[in-house]
Parts: C-alpha cells; sequence; structure tokens
C-alpha cells in the first residue's frame, strides 16, 4: 500500500462514506492529473467523469486558471472582506453581475455552495423584518430538494435519507411536490405533471403567504435527488406564482450554472430573473472553494439605515472573498469568452445524446435523462414494470466500481449513474467515456452483486 493510501486510511475521515467499508477495500489515491483526466499514485489515468464532483469545467492544470492563482500569490494570498476590499473580489463582482440574470446587482461571497444557500436564506428571512412583515418567516422547498449539508440548508432540503437522522435540529419548510415525470405520481405527461405541481404550490401560497418568506429551489435540474429534470415552463411558472403571492425566489445554481445546461445559467433557459441566485461548484472552475450569493438592489436597499437601526446582515466567513479564489473565478470568466465556451457546448451536448439513445436501450436502463452536460442513468431490475433493484444490490455503485476499472471515474446517486463531464472534454472523449458507461452496465447491470462494491448503495 502507498503511504499516502495507509495515511488516508489512518487519519482521514471521508464525507458521505461509510468508513467502516473504506478502510476495508484497497482505495485510489490521486496524486497528479492532466486535462480531464485525473492520474492516480500508480500512475493510472482515469477520465475525470464526474467534474470532481461537478465542480471542474476547463479541465484540470487549464494553464490560465494555474498563472492567475500564481499571479495573485505574487500580490496577497487572502485578507478579509470584513473592513476591507480587494481586487480581485471587487472585479469579480462587476463581472458576475454582468453575465447575470437581470436585476441581480449585488454580490455576497462565501465559500461553498452550502453556505451561499445559508446566506440566502438568513438574507431573505431578515429582509422581511425590516420590510415590516415580520410573519413571513417560512420557506417553500420541493421534495427531494437538495441545498447542501448545513443545519439550514437540510432544512430545507427533501432527501430523506441524508436527513431524516437530523431531523430534531432543523426547521420546518413547506414542501411542495416536485415535478419528475419519470416518477411522477400525479401525470406521466410532463406538461400536466409540471402544471399540477405549479397549482398545488399555488394553493399553498394563496393560503400561506403572509408567513412565506421565500421559496428555494434548483432551477431546470434537481441534481442530488439523481438528476431529476423539471418539464419545460415549470420554473417560469413558479417564479410568477412567486411573484404574485410577493415571495422572494431563490435559484439555487450551484450545479446548474457555469454552462452545465448549455447556458451560463440554468434560469436563462425560460428568462426567469430571480430575487437571489446562489453559485459556488463551476464558479472557479473547479479549482478553489468560492460561493456568490447574488441579490436585488430591492433586498439590499433593505438592509441599509444607521448603526442605531441595527439592520446590518450579521453574517460572513473567515475566507469569504479570498483573493486567490476570485483570481480563479476572474480566469474562468475570461475562458468562457475567450474559448467561446458556450457556443462550443452544442456538439457536445449533441454527441452526449447520440451516445445516450443508444443506452437508453439497454435492457436494465428505466430512465435516461439529459439537460446539457448533466446526465442521469436511471437503472432498473425491470425496465417494463419500473422495478427497482433491491438497495443492498448497490447496483449503481457496481456499474462505477466497473467503469473505473475501465478507466473513467463516476459516481451514483443510488441506481442513478450520473455523468457531469468538464464542459472541455471533445467528443470523442465524451463518446469514449459513455461507451465505458455502456459496457459497464451492460457487465454489471445484470449480476449486481454487492461483493465487488467499494460503495455504499447510498453515496452521493
Ligand atoms: C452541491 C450543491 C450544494 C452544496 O454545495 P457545497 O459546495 O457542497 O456545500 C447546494 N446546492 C446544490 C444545488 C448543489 O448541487
Amino acid at each position: 500500500m502507498f503511504p499516502a493510501e495507509l495515511r488516508d486510511k489512518q487519519y482521514v475521515w471521508h464525507p458521505f462514506t461509510q468508513m467502516q467499508d473504506w478502510v476495508s477495500r484497497p482505495q485510489k489515491v490521486i496524486a497528479a492529473a492532466s486535462g480531464i483526466k485525473l492520474i492516480d499514485t500508480e500512475g493510472i489515468e482515469y477520465y475525470d467523469g464526474v467534474s470532481s464532483l461537478w465542480v471542474n469545467l476547463h479541465g484540470h492544470r487549464k494553464a490560465e486558471i494555474d498563472q492567475a492563482i500564481i499571479d495573485q500569490l505574487g500580490k496577497v494570498a487572502h485578507s478579509t472582506l470584513l473592513g476591507l476590499a480587494n481586487i480581485p473580489a471587487a472585479e469579480l463582482a462587476e463581472q458576475l453581475v454582468a453575465i447575470a440574470p437581470h436585476g441581480l446587482n449585488k454580490v455576497f461571497y462565501s465559500d461553498d455552495g452550502s453556505t451561499a444557500v445559508e446566506v440566502a436564506l438568513k438574507m431573505a428571512f431578515q429582509y422581511w423584518q425590516h420590510k415590516g412583515k415580520p410573519g413571513k418567516q417560512k420557506f417553500i422547498a420541493l421534495e427531494q430538494a437538495y441545498h447542501g449539508d448545513t443545519v439550514g440548508t437540510v432544512s430545507v432540503g427533501g432527501i430523506d435519507l441524508f436527513h431524516r437522522v437530523f431531523k430534531p435540529l432543523l426547521f420546518t419548510p413547506v414542501h411542495i411536490p416536485a415535478p419528475s415525470c419519470y416518477h411522477c405520481k400525479l401525470s406521466s405527461d410532463p406538461a400536466t405533471c409540471g402544471m399540477q405541481c405549479a397549482v398545488r404550490l399555488e394553493q399553498v401560497l394563496a393560503e400561506h403567504h403572509q408567513e412565506i418568506a421565500g421559496l428555494v429551489i434548483e432551477p431546470l435540474v434537481q441534481a442530488a435527488a439523481g438528476m431529476i429534470m423539471s418539464p419545460p415552463g415549470y420554473l417560469a411558472k413558479v417564479r410568477d406564482i412567486s411573484r404574485k403571492y410577493d415571495i422572494l425566489f431563490i435559484a439555487d445554481e450551484v450545479a446548474t450554472g457555469f454552462g452545465r445546461t448549455g447556458k451560463m445559467f440554468a434560469c436563462e433557459h425560460e428568462a426567469v430573473a430571480p430575487d437571489m441566485m446562489t453559485l459556488s461548484k463551476g464558479i472557479t472552475g473547479g479549482y478553489m472553494p468560492l460561493a456568490a450569493t447574488l441579490t436585488t438592489d430591492e433586498i439590499y436597499n433593505a438592509f441599509l439605515g444607521d448603526y442605531a437601526a441595527k439592520k446590518t446582515f450579521y453574517h460572513g466567513h473567515s475566507y469569504t472573498g479570498n483573493p486567490l479564489a476570485c483570481a480563479a473565478a476572474l480566469a474562468n470568466l475570461r475562458i468562457f469568452s475567450e474559448e467561446k465556451v458556450i457556443e462550443g457546448l452544442h456538439c457536445r451536448i449533441d454527441a452526449a445524446a447520440v451516445k445516450l439513445k443508444a443506452i437508453a436501450r439497454l435492457e436494465h436502463v428505466g430512465d435516461v435523462r439529459q439537460c446539457g452536460l448533466i446526465v442521469g442513468i436511471e437503472l432498473m431490475q425491470d425496465r417494463s414494470r419500473k422495478v427497482p433493484y433491491r438497495w443492498d444490490q448497490a447496483v449503481g455503485a457496481n456499474v462505477c466500481e466497473q467503469a473505473r476499472r475501465l478507466g473513467l471515474i463516476i459516481r451514483p446517486i443510488g441506481d442513478v449513474v450520473i455523468f457531469m463531464p468538464p464542459l472541455a472534454s471533445t467528443v470523442s472523449e465524451i463518446e469514449a467515456m459513455l461507451d465505458i458507461i455502456e459496457y459497464a452496465i451492460r457487465e454489471t447491470a445484470e449480476t449486481g452483486s454487492r461483493e465487488c462494491s467499494s460503495m455504499q448503495p447510498t453515496d452521493l
């Protein structure tokens, strides 16, 4: 065993991981990377098929981002944003406002997707206090939603497996059904399902809007739920209803932002301008932890006043607005415009779609969902009768394990195989990765034994 693997097993506690299982199996240790490939301590290369958990956009060791961080290191690595400004944070805020949906004019920094959403929730809550509507304290969240792992964001989450144990610690949102066409209990027709879910929201708001501060939603794709796509028109409809009943509309673009869906932000697909938008994951091109909560002048202005009015937003983190991370984010945005990244996505998305058509025909594939370069392939024991595999068969994990042996790193969500390649992946790389996935599904979905898996059936 390599020393790093020994040390890892001795000292590291991994996220979303059953450590008893982890330490009992051989584990890969990443030592380096190049382009869209990760390289382990044995020198074996793997495609980074989930973009290092949905963050990497332009590949690893991208010269422009490397250089931007090096240049910033020659100036200052970190200074606080509490009572001080710094150059990259100011410049990045200007650029984020320039590319964000209309009306989002202010940027509040933090460090992760969870903190960006946490900030949005607290800001929305305090906003109504300042507006003289202190009764508006509750949030609406969608079933199956995922907004992070801090206590506030778990409160507005809807994934029972992750959240159940913490229930006594959480505040209670009003959950509304999420339109998920494949699993829909209301209707198998996407448009009908979306409409019925919107009607349900309207019923809740008609009755309770005086108690509701805001609604938080993952636009177009409920990612951690297993890449569940909302039907066209649903997002815009929810936005309209939120406006009608005077609640804040919070778009959590942590997963969907920065080109993932084929446009810079998922909200653009339905011309939605939210009251708040949360960004993280891709914001630095997958280099460094950084997040931003964007909001409107209306909300920002509600926090203005003299000190005696006590309207300050009392929230902040040690590394908020970190100059190195902001410099990486600026380089990321420069790459988007210089390399015309968004324009170049169509052919990649189309190439994936062609391959996915073949995968959709496999015997144990129940549903294939794609939105841009976000893909979920749902495995089924019996696809015609929609009978899932038994939980303890860990079929999703086994397929990913097999893919890893074939040189592709992916992670399942339950029995949904997730494919989320870096945006920079070429058409032939995308095809190669999907060939591996197809092969791995053929090889493993039939048998699905727990034995050869190093992952928990429930791992994210
Ligand atoms: C990943 C994710 C988060 C949490 O981000 P972290 O950086 O892991 O804290 C929040 N919202 C959505 C939609 C996400 O996909």
